[in-house]
Formats: C-alpha cells, structure tokens, sequence
C-alpha cells in the first residue's frame, strides 16, 4: 500500500514504480484510491474510469482544487526508478508524479485546512485532447470541478505558472493568372504576392504583457509556405501559414482582428484554421493572491497551451505549480531533485493551512 502520510520523495519513487502509460493507468489509480480511502478518511472518494476524485465537505469558504495526471509517456529504459543522493531518476518522476505524490501526501497530512480541498487525479493527460480525463470529467461529473482557485501539479521548477497565451492558426491565400514563364507578362505572380505579407511579418513588432506581474511575450510567425507547379510555370495560387499566440488580455475574436489588421490592404484572403483561447492569470483574486505569497512571489507566466485553461474557461483561477523541470518531461535523463519535492510540500502546506 502506498504510504501517503510519509516522505513524499519516496511516495514520488512508489508512484514511479508503478507504470502507467496512458491508458494504462488502472493499477496506479487503485492504488491511490485505496491508498486515500484508508489514509485520508476526511475525504470524500469517488472513481471515475482511470481517475480518482476526492473532496473534503468541511463548509470553508473557499475550496482549492489539485488536479494531477497519472499517466505518463512510454517508457524510455527509465524505469524502476533510481535514486542518486538528492535527484531522483525515472520516467515520470517530473511530469508529473512529484507533483501528484506532493498533492496526496498533503491530502493525508494538512489536519485542520484553511480551505475545502478536492483532489484530482486523472488519466490520458499525454495523448490526444479527446482522451483527457479532466475533459471527461468535465462532462460526466462537473460539480466536482468547482472551486476557488486550481492548482495543476505540472513541473515549473518551483515557479506558480500562471494563465497562458491563446493561439491562432492562419492560411493566407494568395492568387494570380498562371502563365508560361517564358511570357511571364501575361500572368500574375501568387507567390510574389506573398512578398508583401512576408514584410509585414518581417516589420511586426510583437507586443509584450504585464498581466497580474506575469509578462507575456506575444509572437506571431510564419510556420510554412506553399506554392508552385513546375519550373516553367507562373503559379496562380500561393499559401503563408501564420501562427498567432497571443497573450489571454486578448479573446480569440480581437486575436483574428488584429491579423486582419496586420495583413490590411494587401491582395490576399485569409482563413481561419485553428484557434484555442487564452487564460488570464487571474492572479488577483484572493485565494491566488494567497498562493503568490505562500511562494515567496516566485511567478511567471506559462507559455504554450495546458489544462489550465479548461479551468480559466469556468471562471477559476488555475496555475502550474509542481515539481521538477519542465525541459526534461518525456525525456530519457527525467529526473527530479528531492529538495524541490520538499520546498513545493511546504509551500503547499503553509498555503493549504493559513
Ligand atoms: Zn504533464
């Protein structure tokens, strides 16, 4: 039985010693489910596919939710887990069972919390977004997700990730006459007509956000090009994709307005393909403001798209904060040092117990 009410630095080794690809993730959520039911008796528990949920009813004012993947990518030659004086090795031992091993200690162990706590555990995390867990939970059961503020375990390396950018995928058309290159006169050049929009990216200055002291560094970037037919023919049509990520002050709406605007006047059409919205940080409501502090004001903003954001889209503030370095999840040298593990433990608890 995983023993959650000691060091949660050989809680994270037990987790990692229990494989759990994605949808795999039967026997670590049983034994977590188990592991809660007899240790953690002020929670309710509930199972829900490869997820565990779990929630105390204590009538506070706030709740805190902690929410954690269970599952991992495949296993890369990493495992069973190996501890080498302070840094723990193994797949998952990052991204994120340091994380979820911190969580279910403090759910064992905070006696007299300032806050109902609900806890989260999920599966298929690491595979297509359809799979997620927290996405099934959200449709099957979605009064266990809310909450005051939501804490993703994900590795930031002690840093409170807060919010993050939206993104916007474009297909900028151009087209022309096609015509033999030979009698180059009698057509129109669509991929010369790219031209002009490749100077407008090459002019643009991206802005860059201050929202609640995290700073979002906008970009917006050209990522492939398309065009042509043969080497003697003067091609009629021509395509730029451009890739938008924008920061959460912007919605999704004003983010396609600002293209427009970048690209106006110019002989093009431009056509939406992908959209996801940001996550304002939320960082001044009171129970994040509280976690800022309990951090010692560590905070940055997240970049790139994470769960976070189904939870900014119910209106709760929501941040990574979790063990272990981001760079090195789904890698072969992942790795975890134990000092980290600690310090997010006792930030947690000092924040869980004011
Ligand atoms: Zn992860």
């Amino acid at each position: 039985m995983l023993d959650l009410r000691g060091d949660p630095i050989e809680l994270t080794a037990a987790l990692v010693d229990i494989p759990s690809e994605s949808r795999h993730e039967r026997r670590i959520a049983d034994e977590a489910e188990a592991a809660l039911r007899s240790q953690a008796p002020a929670f309710e528990i509930i199972r829900n596919g490869n997820a565990v949920l779990a929630r105390t009813i204590l009538g506070r004012p706030t709740r805190v939710l902690l929410a954690g993947h269970l599952d991992t990518v495949p296993v890369a030659g990493n495992l069973p887990s190996r501890r080498d004086g302070d840094v723990l090795h193994g797949c998952g031992t990052s991204d994120m069972k340091s994380g979820d091993a911190v969580f279910l200690h403090l759910a064992a162990t905070v006696a007299a919390p300032a806050h109902d706590l609900t806890l989260v555990l999920y599966d298929c995390e690491e595979i297509e977004s359809a799979a997620n867990g927290l996405g099934r939970i959200e449709r099957d059961l979605p009064d266990w997700l809310s909450a005051d503020m939501a804490i993703l375990g994900e590795p930031t390396c002690g840093f409170i990730e807060a919010g993050c950018q939206g993104t916007l995928r474009v297909v900028i058309h151009a087209t022309g006459i096609r015509a033999h290159s030979a009698r180059s006169w009698l057509g129109d050049n669509a991929i010369h007509k790219l031209g002009a929009v490749l100077d407008r990216l090459a002019a643009y200055r991206p802005r860059s956000v201050e929202i609640d002291g995290c700073a979002y560094r906008e970009g917006l970037s050209a990522v492939r090009i398309d065009g042509g037919i043969a080497g003697n023919v003067i091609p009629d049509a021509a395509s730029l994709t451009v890739n938008f990520r924008f920061a959460p002050d912007r919605s999704p709406d004003s983010a396609l307005r600002h293209v427009h605007e970048v690209f106006d006047g110019l002989d093009v059409r431009i056509e939406q393909t992908d959209m996801a919205a940001g996550a304002l940080p939320g960082l001044s409501k009171p129970a994040a403001k509280a976690l800022v502090e309990a951090a010692a004001g560590q905070v940055r903003a997240k970049y790139g798209w994470t769960d976070v954001a189904r939870f900014a889209a119910r209106g709760i503030p929501a941040v990574n904060y979790g063990p272990g370095d981001p760079n090195l999840a789904h890698t072969r040298e992942e790795r975890v040092s134990a000092e980290q593990i600690t310090a997010t433990t006792a930030t947690l608890r000092s924040y869980l117990s004011s």
